[in-house]
């Protein structure tokens, strides 16, 4: 008994939740705004921003973008270069330990 309860409880609460979302999100959706969270969400992969020019420039520069950074020795691409040292730490041991600049 107390099973049904709890599940029926939960079930009509987060369908709740979920509508109310999403016609926000909608509503605000040309400036990424979302009064849920009070943040700016980037529109290509949803990540939030305390402010907007943050969110902008993270849009701009950074989603989306082609990793900056290769392994001098094989085809590995990464958009930290701590990743790309790690890589060839393990991966190419007997090599010197470097990176490449895409752009
Ligand atoms: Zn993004
Ligand atoms: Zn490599």
């Amino acid at each position: 008994m107390m099973l049904t309860v709890t599940r029926s409880f939960v079930g009509g609460r987060s369908m709740e939740l979920h509508d109310t979302r999403r016609k926000k999100y909608i509503k605000k959706r040309d400036t990424g705004y979302n009064s849920d969270t009070g943040k700016f969400h980037c529109p290509n992969c949803n990540n939030g921003y305390g402010r907007r020019d943050t969110m902008l420039g993270h849009f701009r520069y950074e989603c989306g973008k082609a990793p900056r950074y290769k392994c001098p020795y094989c085809n590995l691409c990464s958009k930290k270069t701590s990743n790309v040292y790690q890589h060839v730490r393990c991966m190419h041991p007997k090599e010197r330990v470097s990176l490449v600049r895409l752009y």
